[in-house]
């Protein structure tokens, strides 16, 4: 069974399917992960990605590799480590830009549906449901408004020992938004049977029940 969690940045996406894969016994996969791993490379080598020749070269030199330690996501590029890394606002606004790129999301496309071919998964991302697994059992489209948004960002980077600017953060998140449902490729967008969740008012335990009651009434046959 696959369950797709797509929706904008900074809804909760990635803590809600951590805990419900958790109660599943299903995998979380982190596909954001995977694109802002690429976007790492592209930075570190200073890739000019208007030059295609160029961003061919790069995008050819890169390898990504999912690895799982107890259940936990690591994400690999080129044999080394790179899960906290990847976890910047730099990389992430760089993965919102170069995510646009048809060869970048090329590269991801067949890593994420082996994935969940083999295993039961929870994916979140932004073209999970409408694009990736088009049939997963359960699709959800987890948002919030922009204010809690950038407020939960803002708590998760200061806790990893920063000090952003919430007035950044938000615009970035506005930015970041725009790109993800506006780009010609696979944009952001609600899957006609995703089930919306709006999870503004709502605790991260209230969420991660209700995704577990629609996983439970998605196994229900239907007359
Ligand atoms: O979810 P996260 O913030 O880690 O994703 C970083 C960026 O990667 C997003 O802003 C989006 O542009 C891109 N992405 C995507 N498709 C996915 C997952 C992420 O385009 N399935």
């Amino acid at each position: 069974m696959n369950i797709a969690i797509d929706g904008p940045a900074g809804a909760g996406k990635s803590t809600i399917a951590r805990l419900a894969a958790k109660r599943l016994g299903f995998l979380y996969v982190d596909t954001g992960a995977m694109y802002r791993a690429i976007a790492l490379y592209l930075l570190d080598t200073e890739t000019d990605t208007d030059d295609s020749d160029a961003l061919k070269d790069a995008l050819d030199q890169i390898r990504i590799n999912i690895v799982y330690e107890q259940d936990v996501q690591h994400v690999f590029l080129n044999l080394q480590d790179v899960s906290a890394e990847i976890r910047s606002e730099k990389v992430g606004n760089m993965a919102s830009r170069t995510s646009q790129i048809k060869a970048v999301r090329e590269k991801l496309l067949d890593l994420q549906r082996d994935i969940a071919r083999e295993n039961n998964v929870i994916m979140d991302g932004r073209d999970i449901g409408t694009n990736i697994l088009p049939d997963a059992e359960l699709k959800i489209f987890l948002t919030a408004s922009v204010d809690v948004r950038a407020r939960r960002r803002y708590d998760e980077l200061r806790n990893m020992g920063e000090w952003p600017d919430l007035e950044v953060i938000k615009s970035d998140i506005e930015q970041r938004d725009y790109q993800d449902m506006n780009r010609e490729i696979a944009p952001l967008k609600q899957a006609e049977d995703a089930v919306l969740i709006d999870s503004s008012e709502m605790s991260i335990d209230e969420v991660v029940d209700e995704i577990i009651r629609l996983k439970e009434e998605a196994e229900v046959p239907q007359e």
